[in-house]
């Protein structure tokens, strides 16, 4: 790091340096997590974060935009490139903004919108009485099945029912791949305007690695720092202009102010890697290792949630044991990897307590992990499930565990 900071303000040089620590001795599984290139966050760190940029290229409300201009519509071009779709908005300051902006273009309040229940996987901004999707527009909710998969037959009743303006399809903890075809046949059957949000597996998406959205969905939005790996972020796509048009002043006057022009800068860099042929080797890479994750866990006795993964993460269920979520989170956590607690379909304890675990393989895959690391470090998380009141068990794991990632670098080598 740089020896501004150091000099300046040794108090958050040195947290920073903990955190730079804990990332490296820790083995990070949080599915929504990754780790970004020191090119994304050079970026992240440059001279745009000075400058306002109100508007779109060659539409600003500041002058001396010449440069935002050119970084902006770089990204766009990028991201349109990526995903194979006509309209980039790369402003949204997050995934959660990038969604408030797609109702905020297309619905009015009360509106009814139908998304995925957050028990049974969705996302709190998929119309949860908690956030404001929930609390501007009618929401209400499908979910998946015992089985721990969308049955979309049930999706097309419950869609007949409701009657809603807008279908959000996608998942936080879905392990499965989303049939976009069958929800557009759901959607037109009902009317809606569809809605794909791809926050978690967009970097799958653009691998060609899980299905595309486009072209069955109007409207797309995604993070840009889950499997994509770009900077802290969000982005909605669309194929359509005058929908284009809508967002775009949704986001900007309508829900935010300026853009973080450094971020879409680095939004960009993300973009250029995720356009060179060795993401698809990543991506490729982060589904076999979340299938070691799954195939490990089955076979020493655990259930996972729809028995198996499609994608980057593995729910696993404690529904059948007679600990939590939580008591796993916790006892992991001391073994030094990191999880999240979770509800699975069925769930009978609270959601800050829960029946599961979610999984993720995209941070430890971005650090040059592969089926072997994958296949030791599953064996641990059942070693430390299956004693997971032995605490002297859990600190000599976790040693083995930092000593292991160690041993994968994350910030002085290129990881791909
Ligand atoms: C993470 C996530 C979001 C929100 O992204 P933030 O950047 O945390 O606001 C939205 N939708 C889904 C499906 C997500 O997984």
């Amino acid at each position: 790091m740089s020896q501004f900071l150091k000099n300046q303000d040794p108090d958050i040089y040195a947290i920073i340096e903990d955190e730079l620590e804990r990332q490296t001795d820790h083995l990070e599984m949080i599915a929504s997590e990754n780790f970004t290139s020191p090119a994304v966050m050079e970026a992240m760190g440059s001279v745009f974060t000075n400058k306002y940029a109100e508007g779109y290229p060659n539409k600003r409300y500041y002058g001396g935009c010449e440069n935002a201009d050119r970084i902006e519509q770089l990204a766009v071009d990028r991201a349109c490139e990526l995903f194979g779709c006509k309209f980039a908005n790369v402003q949204p300051h997050s995934g959660s903004q990038a969604n408030q902006g797609v109702y905020q273009a297309l619905l009015k309040p009360y509106d009814k919108i139908l998304g995925m229940d957050l028990s049974h996987g969705g996302h709190l901004t998929h119309g949860s009485k908690v956030s404001s999707s929930g609390k501007t527009y009618s929401s209400f909710f499908y979910g998946v099945e015992m089985d721990g998969r969308i049955d979309y037959d049930r999706v097309l009743d419950i869609a007949k029912i409701v009657e809603p303006k807008l279908i959000v399809c996608g998942a936080s903890a879905y392990a499965r791949e989303i049939d976009f075809a069958k929800f557009r046949e759901i959607a037109d059957e009902v009317g809606a305007i569809l809605f794909a949000d791809i926050a978690h597996i967009a970097g799958l998406v653009a691998a060609g690695e899980h299905p595309s959205p486009f072209p069955h969905c109007d409207v797309v939005s995604t993070t840009t720092h889950k499997t994509l790996r770009g900077p802290r972020g969000g982005m909605i796509m669309t194929n359509d202009e005058d929908i284009a048009k809508k967002i775009n002043s949704a986001i900007f006057p309508g829900i935010q102010g300026g853009p973080l022009v450094h971020v879409i800068a680095a939004k960009a860099v993300g973009f250029g890697e995720n356009l060179k042929p060795e993401w698809k080797t990543y991506a490729k890479q982060v589904k076999a290792n979340a299938k070691v994750i799954a195939d490990v866990l089955m076979k020493r006795g655990y259930k996972i949630v729809s028995d198996g993964t499609d994608n980057h993460l593995v729910l696993v269920s404690f529904l059948d044991k007679d600990f939590s979520g939580k008591d796993a989170d916790a006892a992991l956590g001391n073994a030094g990897i990191t999880v999240n607690k979770n509800t699975v379909p069925g769930e009978t304890r609270s959601p800050f307590v829960t029946s599961g675990i979610r999984i993720g393989s995209a941070a430890l895959t971005a650090r040059g992990m592969k089926e072997k690391e994958f296949e030791i470090i599953s064996n641990k998380i059942a070693d430390v499930l299956d004693n997971i009141e032995d605490s002297a068990l859990h600190a000599k794991i976790k040693e083995e565990m930092h000593a292991l990632a160690r041993e994968f670098v994350i910030y002085h080598q290129p990881t791909y």
